[in-house]
């Protein structure tokens, strides 16, 4: 094999190793944490029911804290914690020495800053493969390092980043060269050796996609971001028609993109029936539950659904308020989805399920690809539990609720003493659209009443004039209606976090907590903080974090 793409696949490889450092490091934490409550003894020798969990040393729990916080200002500036920071810092790090230092891996005829430019195009050839693996939903990189889709975009964004900054310079440092020499139009004009010609062309096409991911697009104007993103097919064969080695290593990448565009396509001709779509108007939201004979997937993942009235093309990605049944026991799937209206798409879905009336489950055909994603942490292996939420950042949470009070309820092993339930909304008319699951909850913890503990508490943040207990006065008017929805759960105002798991952690002195969180970047941040202030040499608080933004 020619020494010049023997260089290329060490950069790649090299490029990859924050990736494998992440989830080496991730699943050290959790098996540390799983060891640790395993081989616990105490002081005296004996074994007490208050006191399960292991004593941490001083270094393990300064480490713990330290990834969850991170460093405050930083976190809240850029949203990363620690582990993020560092493994950013080794991705940029490993760039700019292939870069700057002169390897035996990068070589180049040429000297000086014109050198550096063309080992950045080098680099760039290793990180076109990285982008286009780590772009795959269906990703051989999360087999491997059960990374999920949805965290992997990060590093897909890094990279995106950083590959833009090591072809600017390379252009940057040639067009600099060809302008000392007063050849710069011939150059990029020259009909003959067309090569410059196609460089130019494709960073023309990579500043286009590059300029629309900005979250400036991508946050308010998804389809203009999402179909700009497909510069990246001019990017790709301009690019490889300039350079040859680029094409082989991007078409390596192609090739996994291409597989997983396969994977998405075969799986969403899957029939799916919708089995009920209702909207509710109070909570801006529609509520979907699909039947999928073929479709698998765990508590707290998301699927990609496509409504085929609305867009062929556009796939959303949902979490799934359901939780599979634990002994797989159902032939078929039941999947629950809760759809909030925030924009084009979605509205789009409200009318049409509004226009449809009592057919919509009918006349809506949908289709679905999933699950993907699966939650950091191993809520099972956890003597508490404790999920928090705001919003429709519900559904995941949800979702591994149930998922732990149905295999509680099935007999399967699991950790699980207690498990807390706090969710925050802004209205109260947001809890018709879940009363359904928030009922089953309430129901399985009065059945598991002595085994399992479930403590359940909403509280909504803003004044609504008391609606919710005219409600409750109504609901109780109407008992024995269909779907009661269970407003004795709601409590006015806004707990701090903070507050909230120091009542937990006064509870549960000395027990290791699982904690799921899932809202505003605020609520994450708070939730990590939360969970370091109450960690220490008795117990953990270790935290999975989602909010719904790609
Ligand atoms: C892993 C994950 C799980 C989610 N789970 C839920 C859920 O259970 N319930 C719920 O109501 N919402 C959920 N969302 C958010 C939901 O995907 C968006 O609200 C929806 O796609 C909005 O589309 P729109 O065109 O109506 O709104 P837009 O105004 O186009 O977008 C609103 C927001 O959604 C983002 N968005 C839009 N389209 C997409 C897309 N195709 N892929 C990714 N992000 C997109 C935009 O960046 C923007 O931040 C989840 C998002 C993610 C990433």
């Amino acid at each position: 094999m020619p020494t010049t793409q023997v260089s290329a696949f060490v950069i790649t490889a090299a490029l990859l190793v924050p990736v494998f450092l992440a989830s080496a490091f991730k699943n050290f934490n959790v098996s540390y944490v799983v060891w640790s409550r395993r081989n616990w003894k105490p002081a005296d020798g004996t074994r007490s029911d208050s006191k399960t969990a292991p004593s941490y040393s001083k270094l393990r729990i300064w480490f713990h804290k330290l990834c969850l916080t991170g460093v405050p200002q930083l976190t809240a500036l850029t949203g990363m914690g620690l582990s993020e920071m560092i493994q950013l810092t080794i991705f940029v790090g490993t760039n700019l020495i292939f870069v700057v230092v002169p390897t035996p891996f990068v070589q180049s005829e040429v000297y000086g800053m014109l050198n550096i430019g063309r080992r950045a195009a080098w680099v760039g050839t290793g990180l076109g493969f990285f982008i286009l693996l780590t772009a795959t939903r269906n990703s051989i990189l999360e087999t491997v390092t059960g990374i999920p889709f949805d965290r992997m975009v990060m590093y897909h964004r890094w990279s995106g980043y950083v590959l833009y900054l090591h072809m600017a310079l390379h252009s940057v440092t040639e067009l600099q060269n060809w302008d000392r020499q007063g050849t710069m139009w011939q150059q990029i004009t020259n009909t003959k050796r067309l090569l410059n010609l196609y460089g130019t062309l494709s960073f023309l096409f990579m500043v286009v996609f590059v300029a629309f991911s900005h979250s400036l697009f991508r946050r308010r104007f998804f389809n203009l971001f999402y179909y700009c993103h497909f510069a990246f097919v001019g990017y790709t064969v301009f690019g490889g028609l300039h350079w040859d080695e680029y094409a082989l290593f991007s078409a390596a990448g192609m090739l996994f993109y291409f597989f997983d565009r396969i994977i998405r396509f075969v799986r969403s001709r899957q029939s799916c029936t919708v089995v009920s779509l209702k909207h509710f108007s109070s909570a801006n939201m529609v509520r979907v539950v699909l039947r999928a004979p073929r479709f698998s997937y765990h508590a707290g993942q998301y699927a990609f659904i496509n409504v085929t009235g609305l867009s062929l093309l556009a796939w959303h990605p949902f979490s799934m308020t359901s939780a599979p049944d634990p002994l797989g026991r159902s032939e078929e799937e039941y999947v629950t989805l809760h759809i909030k209206n925030v924009g084009d798409w979605s509205k789009k879905l409200v009318e049409s399920v509004q226009e449809a009336g009592k057919d919509a489950a009918k006349t809506v055909r949908m289709s679905i690809d999933g699950g993907h994603g699966r939650p950091a942490l191993d809520f099972t292996t956890f003597p508490v539990a404790l999920f928090v939420s705001g919003g429709v950042g519900v559904t995941p949470m949800l979702a591994v609720l149930q998922s732990l009070i149905k295999r509680a309820e099935c007999g399967l092993p699991t950790s699980n003493k207690k498990l807390y339930f706090f969710w925050y909304i802004r209205i109260s008319s947001t809890l018709p659209a879940f009363a359904e699951e928030l009922s089953a909850v309430q129901d399985a913890a009065g059945r598991l009443r002595g085994v399992l503990d479930v403590v359940m508490r909403v509280f909504v943040t803003a004044d609504d004039e008391g609606e919710w207990r005219r409600s409750l006065v109504k609901e109780d008017e109407m008992k024995g209606g269909v779907v009661r929805t269970p407003y004795e759960l709601l409590e006015e105002g806004k707990p701090e976090v903070g507050k909230l798991f120091s009542e937990v952690k006064a509870a549960h002195p000395s027990d290791d907590v699982a904690v799921g969180v899932c809202g505003p970047q605020s609520m994450v941040n708070d939730t990590r903080s939360a969970a370091a202030a109450n960690s220490d040499r008795s117990g953990l608080f270790s935290v999975h974090w989602e909010s719904f933004e790609l």
